[in-house]
């Protein structure tokens, strides 16, 4: 490989997060708890035909069986972040793929550092990089963010914006509509008319996932 930008290694740092939320719904007065320990890692791998970037995907598909995945590049540069529960299931699948690819990289944590390394290996192997979502309060990338919300405006198209494990643990509140209204006030982006916001979903009951509808027809302003 010219000049020889990956080789089969890894980087390794302290890994894990201990994230929790205590929000309490209104309604019910029933308080839910979410805490997350969660470790990441990304994988990059060399892959040097089409039929092998297929074949990684592959395998990362398999993996989102059982943990949360996101791909980070492809092209030459194939890379995928990974985060689960099992810490040791991060090691079995550099295992897996240091057995089957010659050049493959291995980063943990996922940070914004491992983001980095990973964007400039696209940039020297001509690999495309795919977005990686950013903070809407600190901008800081966060390859999982714990927290999403949906704005649907009237007659826009709707709006989801991420937020990162400090920000929205900083911005929790007692209930969810006090919540998400913290959330949408501290983001970097104007939105207009979100104030009169309603709850209209929430994916699921452990899900830090809205989504909200606004009255508001300038949502993007
Ligand atoms: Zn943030």
């Amino acid at each position: 490989m010219v000049d020889n930008p990956m080789r089969s290694c890894s980087l390794s740092k302290q890994s894990g997060d201990t994230v929790t939320y205590e929000p309490t719904t209104s309604a019910s007065g029933a308080a839910f708890r979410q805490q997350l320990v969660e470790a990441h890692a990304i994988y990059a791998v060399e892959a040097s035909s089409a039929s092998q970037r297929k074949e990684i995907d592959e395998f990362f598909a398999e993996i989102g069986a059982v943990a949360q995945t996101s791909k980070l590049s492809t092209g030459r540069l194939v890379s995928y972040a990974v985060q689960t529960v099992f810490a040791e299931l991060l090691d079995e699948i550099a295992g897996a793929l240091y057995a089957t690819y010659e050049h493959v990289l291995y980063v943990h944590p996922a940070d914004e550092v491992a983001v980095d390394v990973i964007s400039d290996i696209c940039r020297a192997t001509h690999s495309k990089m795919l977005p990686v979502p950013q903070c809407g309060i600190c901008g800081k990338r966060v390859l999982f963010p714990p927290t999403m919300v949906v704005v649907n405006g009237r007659g826009s198209r709707p709006i989801i914006r991420h937020y990162c494990p400090s920000c929205t643990a900083d911005k929790c509140r007692p209930k969810i509509k006090d919540f998400v209204r913290a959330l949408l006030d501290a983001d970097a982006r104007n939105l207009k008319g979100s104030r009169q916001a309603k709850l209209v979903r929430r994916k699921s009951r452990r899900d830090m996932a809205f989504t909200i509808a606004c009255t508001s027809r300038n949502l993007m302003e």
